[in-house]
């Protein structure tokens, strides 16, 4: 378990996080890290950003619209997490850069900026648009993933020996440039799985909320 960071270090920046995805549909993997991202880097906030075109991926099962409905299901009250649209309000298409830079313009230079990625989308960056320039505007915070085995890119391995701190209250010290992969509670859930599940007429009931699952089965999402 990551060491959880200075108060006196915690309280001298405002420190937002940032977890974007493509929630088809959210789960309980995103939402179990978010919160235990949030507490264990004592962040101020820690939105939920769901991508309108993911420029990575197929085009999603579930509209920009229905996952939006139900990121703000799963955020509901009590979570501590916020949900931000702003991918969803941009014509453009969702490139992560582009979104830590009106982040920055909003947040000001002096806001410690937190990415958060899992472990599967940390090894697929090289891939990103603009990549090389991401911490320049925040860390990355890399959660492990067990349901993947992905080896590391030769050139993020460069790229982690030379920004990588195991100490989360380096992170507190500078708004961006650093990389912490942190300990979470590993739990081996993925949208791929839970959309495969209701297409074979499965349950994927308490692998995510039970208001999402309602959502999802009012708007007959996922079905073949
Ligand atoms: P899909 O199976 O459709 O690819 P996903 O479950 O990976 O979806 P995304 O919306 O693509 O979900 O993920 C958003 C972010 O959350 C990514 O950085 C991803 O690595 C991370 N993430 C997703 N599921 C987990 C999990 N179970 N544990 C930790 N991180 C996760």
């Amino acid at each position: 378990m990551a060491t959880v960071i200075s108060g006196s270090d915690a309280r001298m920046r405002q420190r937002v996080g940032l977890l974007g995805g493509t929630f088809d549909p959210v789960h309980f993997g995103h939402l179990r890290s978010a919160v235990e991202v949030r507490e264990q880097l004592q962040l101020d906030e820690l939105r939920l950003i769901p991508s309108a075109r993911p420029p990575h991926r197929e085009v999603p099962g579930a509209s920009a619209g229905q996952r939006l409905a139900m990121v703000r299901l799963a955020a509901g009250e009590g979570s501590g997490l916020q949900v931000d649209d702003c991918e969803l309000r941009r014509e453009r298409p969702s490139y992560t850069v582009d979104t830590l830079e009106s982040l920055r313009a909003e947040l000001g230079n002096d806001a410690a900026l937190f990415m958060v990625l899992g472990w599967d989308a940390f090894c697929g960056l090289p891939g990103w648009h603009r990549w090389d320039e991401l911490l320049r505007l925040a860390h990355i915070v890399v959660l492990q993933r067990p349901d993947y085995d992905l080896d590391v890119p030769e050139v993020l391995k460069d790229l982690l020996a030379a920004r990588s701190v195991d100490d989360p209250a380096r992170l507190a010290q500078a708004s961006c440039g650093y990389i912490l992969c942190l300990s979470q509670t590993p739990l081996a859930i993925s949208a791929t799985h839970i959309r495969g599940l209701i297409a074979k007429g499965a349950s994927p009931r308490f692998l995510l909320p039970d208001a999402v699952l309602d959502y999802i089965e009012t708007e007959g999402l996922y079905r073949p």
